[in-house]
């Protein structure tokens, strides 16, 4: 019987999501002593230890209550919470952060030559997926009546092998498509990685030892996406570059020695700064644009 005077993580044990999922813990300050079976790693510095399974046993493990906490792909945590509804078991677990790692998308493909007139080129065919679920759903909102084949890897094969026309599968790039002569033509669920905890409270002193990690946690998702901006402007410019930058804490800006109507300023930015934003910013008059990662912050 395991005592609750410590929390257990679950991350997945190698693939996608385990490095950054390791990486978000160990910037949280949590450090483990790795074991040698390497599936359970004691928190040295935290009553907090992982365990490391396959990504798909994670929602089930906290159903279970075998772990407390999770790192999964929404689109794993929606699939089987879809299948756990459709059997009739009650909600079990729920995702509470999202953590801006693992995105993909699951998407409908379909072989290059075919055209694409819209969902309904779907109608009676088989399509092969591992989401049998989401896909499902999807075909319903569409009012598309298409048959799953469910398969758990190598989905991409399928219409070369003849057990599908075409497929509903995880795309990122979009790289393996492209090497399977499949074309990607309706995106089904978006996904990233998540934070999945029981639905129900922890009623113990687990729920103290969560929230604590929930708020590193959070510091650290904050920071991770708040961006250091430095540029230089015409003093008069300035006013038109602010206001590309809305979600930007009031600058500091700085004379520049011996140019007069010439400033330098620094702007801590709190969303992504994207190519678009930087070109916009240029065009308004700013040069020797520098974007910097934030390592920590305390307000
Ligand atoms: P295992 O079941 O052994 O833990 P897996 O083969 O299911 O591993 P990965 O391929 O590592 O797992 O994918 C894990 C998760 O990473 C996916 O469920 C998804 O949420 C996310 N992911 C991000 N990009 C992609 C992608 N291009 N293809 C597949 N998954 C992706
Ligand atoms: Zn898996």
């Amino acid at each position: 019987m395991r005592t609750h005077d410590r929390l257990r993580i679950a991350i997945q044990k190698s693939g996608r999501l385990s490095d950054p999922a390791r990486d978000l813990l160990a910037r949280a300050g949590l450090g483990f002593r790795e074991s040698r079976d390497r599936l359970f790693c004691y928190g040295e510095s935290l009553p907090i230890d992982l365990l490391l399974v396959r990504d798909d046993d994670i929602p089930g493990l906290i159903a279970e209550g075998t772990c407390d906490l999770g790192v999964v792909g929404q689109n794993v945590l929606e699939e089987q919470a879809l299948e756990r509804e459709a059997s009739g078991q009650p909600e079990a677990f729920r995702a509470i952060r999202e953590l801006g790692f693992g995105r993909c998308r699951l998407s409908v493909a379909v072989p290059n030559d075919w055209d694409w007139p819209g969902p309904a080129r779907l109608e009676g065919t088989r399509l092969a997926t591992s989401y049998p679920q989401l896909l499902a759903r999807w075909l319903r909102n569409q009012g598309v009546t298409a048959e799953p084949v469910v398969l758990s890897g190598s989905v991409e094969i399928a219409p070369r092998l003849g057990k599908a026309e075409a497929i509903c599968d995880l795309v990122s790039t979009g790289a393996t498509l492209l090497a399977n002569q499949l074309k990607e033509t309706a995106v089904v669920f978006e996904s990233q990685a998540v934070l999945v905890a029981p639905a129900q409270p922890f009623g113990d002193a687990r729920a103290e030892l969560a929230a604590m990690l929930l708020r590193r946690l959070d510091a650290v998702l904050s920071v991770r996406a708040s961006k250091l901006v430095l540029f230089q402007a015409a003093r008069d410019a300035v006013p038109a570059l602010l206001a590309l930058l809305p979600d930007a804490e009031p600058p500091t800006v700085m004379a520049i020695e011996g140019q007069r109507d010439q400033v330098a300023l620094q702007a801590l930015c709190r969303s992504a700064m994207t190519w678009q934003r930087l070109e916009d910013m240029k065009r308004a008059g700013a040069t020797g644009l520098l974007v910097l990662p934030v390592e920590q912050m305390l307000a």
